[in-house]
C-alpha cells in the first residue's frame, strides 16, 4: 500500500497553527482538540503530529515513541474529559468506505451521553 499524504488537509493546517483549535491536550507527538461539529457532549479528536493518512498507515510507519504517545494521549483525553466511568466510544474512519473526511489520522473520542449501537444500517 502506498500512502500519499496531502499536507493541505485541515488538520495539517491546524498543526502548523494556520487554523485555530480548542486544544484539550498536547504532547511531543500528539494533539487533541475539540471537534468543530460535536456529535456528543464530549467529542475530541486525537491526532498524531506526524504525516499519517490513517490508522493502518500509522501502525505500519510510525515510531514506537509516536505510537505509545498517541495511545497514551487517547487514554489521557478520556480521563480529562471525565468519560471513564460512564463509558465512551473511539472511532477512526479510514478511506471511502469508512467515510473519512479529513485525510490525516484521527480518532474521535465520544462520550457524555448514551451513544446507541455502534453502526447504523447501511443506507
Ligand atoms: P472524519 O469524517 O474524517 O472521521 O472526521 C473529520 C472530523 O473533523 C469531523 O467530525 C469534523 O467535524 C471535524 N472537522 C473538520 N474540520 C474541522 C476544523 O477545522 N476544526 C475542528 N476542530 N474539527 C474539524
Amino acid at each position: 500500500m502506498t500512502y500519499v499524504y496531502d499536507d493541505q488537509n485541515i488538520f495539517a493546517k491546524i498543526l502548523r497553527g494556520e487554523i485555530p483549535n480548542d486544544t484539550v491536550l498536547e504532547t511531543e507527538h500528539t494533539l487533541a482538540f475539540r471537534d468543530i461539529q460535536p456529535q456528543a457532549p464530549v467529542h475530541v479528536l486525537v491526532i498524531p503530529k506526524g504525516p499519517y493518512v490513517c490508522y493502518d498507515h500509522f501502525a505500519r510507519d510510525a515510531s514506537d515513541a509516536e505510537i505509545v504517545d498517541f495511545t497514551r494521549s487517547g487514554g489521557e483525553v478520556c480521563k480529562r474529559e471525565g468519560v471513564q466511568e460512564n463509558g465512551y466510544r473511539i472511532i477512526s474512519n479510514a478511506g471511502e468506505a469508512g467515510v473519512q473526511e479529513v485525510p490525516h489520522l484521527h480518532i474521535h473520542v465520544l462520550g457524555g451521553r448514551g451513544l446507541g449501537r455502534m453502526l447504523q444500517p447501511a443506507p
